[in-house]
């Protein structure tokens, strides 16, 4: 039988619970998919009768889940105008945390994706955990305050962190990278602390998340975003499907080796990417060049202002990073490399030097084949992508909801 054909009873009453939970999962998936959709539409996408969809789309005007919008003029062949449906953004919401090295980041998202709360707090993470996790609760209890939420209405609660997470224990693998956080498990701690079910995932895969659904990789089924931040680390969307590897640390780029004589890493190895080529590593080469203290922060503007040293810098580091991709676009053949993170705002000065290694180092139809660009969300791009795994989600948890 084809998996998208399920038997269709014409009268509701007599479907099987399950069979219509079935159904109504389908008609939401489709809702949650397309900014915009009309009943014949949902027939044709969801491979249900008409009779079906009109009655699950009852349901779902009842329960303020979706709403059908003024006719927009057009006219169907009965001359009736078609009704648009589309999801009621309010009607629930997700919560994005995202947690940096130095940073805690929390976005209340509507339906849509769309952030209706969204701050931010400079914080020393990497030492303090069990503060780190509190004030992350914190934030989360003030958003859904200010904004007059029930957290009855929040679907749960996605975490990004930058540390490699285990899949699917949710164990950091924070060696060396977040001191404080060896054996921590973030989401378990926040679920106890919120009581929102939480997911949790590595901020570059986060990041992807969100620039493929709301920025600069939308519709796009092969894709590699890359983070530079204090860290370098990369997602992978191959097929549509993010890319985790066995234990949830595939994309660790920043790892990969880079200058075979180079620093040891904060990993261990020796030459790794992120020793050469990081904000951090660009901050350290200009500190040891010109003999006083240069900040991650300092870069953006050093750079913006044309300082030759600084864009020397930037530029040999972007194609150390290109040289490096050039070996996922051979591997992988991906459509569209976003790079986001701090750095990211330097614009052409760093995508320029990291496509012209990637032409040159790449297979010659795959490094062709592959655009590349600076991310669209900016240092948003990770919270919004915590909170999109469970927008993901949102169809499979509402229609749960919905046969309580
Ligand atoms: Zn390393």
């Amino acid at each position: 039988m084809n998996p998208n054909e399920i038997r269709d009873e014409e009268s509701a009453i007599d479907t099987p619970l399950n069979l219509r939970e079935v159904g109504r999962l389908r008609v939401l998936q489709a809702l949650f998919d397309t900014d915009s959709t009309s009943r014949s539409e949902l027939v044709q996408i969801t491979g249900l009768s008409r009779a079906t969809v009109s009655s699950l789309v009852a349901d779902l005007l009842a329960a303020d889940l979706a709403e059908e919008s003024e006719p927009d003029g057009q006219t169907r062949p009965t001359g009736r105008p078609a009704q648009s449906l589309t999801l009621r953004a309010p009607a629930a919401y997700a919560i994005g945390a995202d947690i940096g090295h130095q940073h805690v980041r929390v976005a209340l998202c509507d339906l849509n994706g769309a952030p209706i709360w969204n701050d931010a707090v400079v914080t020393d993470v990497d030492r303090a955990p069990g503060e780190t996790l509190d004030l992350t609760a914190d934030l989360i209890q003030r958003a859904l305050r200010e904004r007059n939420i029930d957290q009855e209405r929040v679907l749960g609660l996605g975490v990004d962190i930058a540390a490699p997470v285990r899949v699917p224990s949710g164990v950091l693998e924070a060696h060396g990278i977040m001191p404080g956080w060896v054996g921590v498990q973030p989401g378990a701690e926040l679920q106890r602390r919120t009581g929102l079910p939480t997911q949790l995932a590595n901020d570059a895969n986060a990041g992807a998340l969100a620039e493929r659904r709301y920025g600069a990789g939308r519709n796009v089924e092969d894709m590699i975003y890359i983070r530079l931040s204090a860290g370098i680390g990369a997602g992978i969307i191959s097929g549509g499907q993010p890319l985790h590897g066995s234990g949830g640390l595939a994309g660790e780029i920043g790892h990969i080796r880079s200058a075979p004589d180079g620093r040891v890493c904060r990993c261990g190895n020796r030459g790794c990417l992120e020793t050469v080529a990081s904000p951090v590593a660009i901050a350290r080469l200009l500190e040891n060049s010109w003999g006083y203290p240069v900040a991650v922060s300092d870069l953006l503007p050093l750079i913006k202002a044309g300082d030759r040293g600084a864009v020397h810098a930037l530029q040999d580091a972007a194609e150390e990073i290109g040289r490096v991709l050039a070996n996922l676009v051979t591997m992988l053949n991906p459509e569209l490399i976003v790079v986001g993170g701090d750095l990211a705002r330097a614009g052409e000065r760093l995508i320029e030097p990291i496509t012209r290694a990637i032409r040159r180092y790449a297979l010659a139809p795959a490094a062709e084949a592959v655009q590349i660009t600076s991310g669209q969300l900016g240092d948003h791009a990770e919270v919004l992508g915590a909170a999109g795994m469970v927008l993901a989600d949102a169809p499979r948890l509402l229609t749960a909801a919905l046969a309580r």
